[in-house]
């Protein structure tokens, strides 16, 4: 990872917290780190460990203690949500919040970038949506975000989970989408020409968690994973002959909408990937 210098923060410095439990690993004050330094702002990112029965009271206490906004990672998405004055059509819908803008008058803005985050990093890529049939994989707060915007930006959704009611749940987000079972996947995949892994399973080496014996040239495999940057689900696909998308483009994509939200000053999107530039 890059390092960045910047001035040590003073008494006037702007503070956006991450709020989560755990913190510790995350990238985002690296990410934001860059980008206040090569925008010349006087602002800093921190990231606070916040218990899992404290997120409402967390988010409650922001305009008290002068911070100009926050992000939330698990557990506390939902009690920011609840925490929020107002939210964006995305947050109302999933009822979750990642980032959060202090308004003048103290007012809290809630906001879920994922989705939005996940459109832009696959246009990034030259990768349109509309009109084609998505596969996500899972159906957690990752998967939800992601069936909502690719609804929004009209694909067609079939959403495998493993608990029917999590798929269901999942597939309601989008008008028509499809709920199947992790044994369908294989069926799924002659229909989707895109297939997300909105899963964790790849962050510590293991095997995708679907069969993958029918991917083909045919296929975009995208892996929300960041981190390896190279998942072997990645490897098998484009073994396969499919277009593999890792996860740091859309990392960089949610960060860069909150960076905008909070400063009102367009997101160094380059700096921001440098600055994340994992191995
Ligand atoms: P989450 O809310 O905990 O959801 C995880 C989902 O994966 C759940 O639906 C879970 O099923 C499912 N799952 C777990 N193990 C499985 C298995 N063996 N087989 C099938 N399904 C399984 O997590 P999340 O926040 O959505 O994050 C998911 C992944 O996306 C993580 O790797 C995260 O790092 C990544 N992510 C990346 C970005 C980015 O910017 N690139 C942003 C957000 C998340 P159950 O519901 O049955 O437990």
């Amino acid at each position: 990872m890059a390092q960045i210098e910047r001035p040590a923060p003073t008494a006037s410095t702007r503070v956006v917290a991450l709020i989560g439990d755990p913190v510790a690993h995350s990238l985002s004050p690296t990410i934001h780190n860059a980008a206040f330094a090569a925008t010349g702002l006087d602002w800093v990112y921190v990231a606070l460990s916040v218990p899992r029965d404290r997120g409402v009271e967390a988010v409650s206490a922001l305009h008290a203690l002068g911070l100009a906004g926050l992000n939330v990672t698990a557990p506390h998405k939902e009690a920011a949500a609840d925490a929020c004055d107002e939210l964006t059509q995305d947050a109302a819908a999933l009822r979750s919040v990642n980032t959060v803008v202090v308004r003048p008058d103290g007012r809290l803005f809630g906001d879920s970038t994922d989705g939005e985050g996940f459109i832009r990093a696959l246009d990034a890529e030259g990768v349109k949506c509309a009109g084609r049939t998505v596969l996500v994989v899972g159906a957690g707060g990752a998967a939800r975000a992601v069936t909502l915007a690719l609804a929004r930006s009209g694909a067609r959704l079939i959403v495998a989970a493993r608990r029917p009611e999590g798929a269901n749940s999942a597939a309601n987000l989008a008008p028509g989408g499809v709920a199947v079972t992790m044994e369908d996947v294989p069926l799924a995949l002659r229909e989707a020409s895109v297939v997300v892994n909105a899963t964790p399973i790849g962050m510590s080496g293991e095997p995708p968690p679907f069969a993958t014996k029918s991917l083909g040239s045919e296929h975009i495999v995208v892996d929300l994973i960041y981190r390896p940057a190279e998942t072997r689900l990645l490897v098998m696909a484009r073994a396969a002959g499919a277009r593999g998308i890792g996860g740091l483009g859309m990392l960089v994509h949610q960060a860069a909408r909150s960076f905008t939200a909070w400063t009102g000053v367009e997101a160094p999107l380059d700096v921001m990937r440098e600055s994340v530039h994992l191995p």
